[in-house]
């Protein structure tokens, strides 16, 4: 009998045998500890409830045809919780101390990981927040890294199926100089609003444009935008997006099959010119986007002729988890085989 329904898993929480967690304390990180609690004990004056020290991240290992499990560019997002650490006055994991933490659970966690060929994988998540009491707003003399990962079914369970986005200017996410640019958890706080307001409309999601001026595309809800047209990749250059790994990933993938790429600011008006859109992220990879609707400005942004994804954005899809799932050869470096 198989462990789990693969082929039906929901990209949610199921529970797994272990996790792994690492206290810092008077100036140093302890010891990993493999639990197998899905629960933490946690002071209530954490300043991780109180004041926001959070920060997370996300990541992918896919089971090859091969029987070996793939993780794609996990120092992306060592680096990533890195910074996103010193973003908010957090201590820092160190690489090495990440890796091991996500290998072990990786390990431990073996027979969770999604066969071959269902279109799931084992989604990791590592967190990092600030566990020592404080009242006063000031960081934690102590925090708490955890990791625990959890089988999720392929994001779009019918194939993939383009989406349609609300732009927002009700809300702001992050403004240039806050703390757009880190994976913090106080950053999805502030989108809760306007992810919500658009779904309650029927959208998958919200575009958020630049806070400062409302004049450029700056996120489409958790995820990073592309548009296409030219034979060309534009993403968008901002100072308060966060960096997507899938993103730049696609950005040397797209180079590899001849387009031309540009990371440039990318005006609300230039959304009529592209022939594809799109949302990025390591949860669906990519999300086509059928449909952009300004209501402010009274414009509809149509993409994908017959609702189906643009062939751009499929090949550069096509291409991505073939190499996440080692059908296409890693010429890149980016996977690390899990032993
Ligand atoms: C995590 C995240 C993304 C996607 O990043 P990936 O590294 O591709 O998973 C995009 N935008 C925001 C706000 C995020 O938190």
């Amino acid at each position: 009998m198989e462990l789990l329904d693969w082929k039906n898993l929901p990209f949610g929480y199921v529970k797994t045998d272990y996790n792994i967690r690492s206290v810092y304390k008077d100036g140093m990180w302890g010891k990993p500890e493999i639990s197998s609690s899905e629960y933490i004990d946690i002071h209530m004056a954490a300043t991780g409830l109180h004041y926001g020290q959070e920060a997370f991240e996300g990541l992918k290992a896919y089971m090859g045809k091969d029987g070996k499990i793939r993780l794609f560019r996990w120092q992306e997002n060592a680096k990533r919780m890195m910074s996103s650490a010193e973003g908010i006055k957090m201590a820092v994991v160190p690489e090495e101390m990440f890796r091991d933490a996500i290998f072990k659970v990786i390990g431990m966690n073996r027979k969770f990981v999604p066969p071959y060929g269902s279109g799931a994988s084992l989604y990791i998540r590592p967190l990092l927040f600030g566990s020592g009491a404080e009242v006063g707003v000031k960081p934690s003399h102590e925090y708490t890294f955890l990791v625990f990962v959890t089988p999720v079914g392929p994001y779009f369970k019918e194939g993939i199926k383009p989406v349609n986005m609300l732009i927002c200017r009700d809300y702001d996410r992050a403004a240039p100089l806050g703390t757009g640019v880190f994976k913090v958890g106080g950053n999805y706080a502030a989108s809760m609003r306007a992810v919500i307001a658009a779904r309650n409309g029927g959208y998958a999601s919200t575009i958020f444009l630049d806070a400062k001026e409302k004049r450029y595309i700056d996120e489409c809800g958790p995820a990073n935008f592309f548009g296409i047209k030219d034979n060309t990749y534009i993403t968008p250059k901002s100072e308060s997006i966060l960096n997507s790994i899938t993103n730049m990933s696609l950005i040397e993938i797209a180079q590899d099959m001849g387009m031309k790429t540009e990371r440039r600011q990318v005006p609300v008006e230039e959304l009529a010119t592209f022939v594809e859109t799109g949302a990025c992220g390591t949860a669906a990879v990519i999300s086509p986007i059928a449909k952009i609707v300004d209501p402010d400005k009274n414009m509809i942004y149509k993409y994908c002729k017959d609702g189906q994804p643009g062939k751009d954005s499929m090949k550069l899809y096509n291409k991505l988890v073939a190499i996440q799932c080692g059908d296409e050869s890693d010429t890149h470096g980016w996977i690390t085989i899990v032993e």
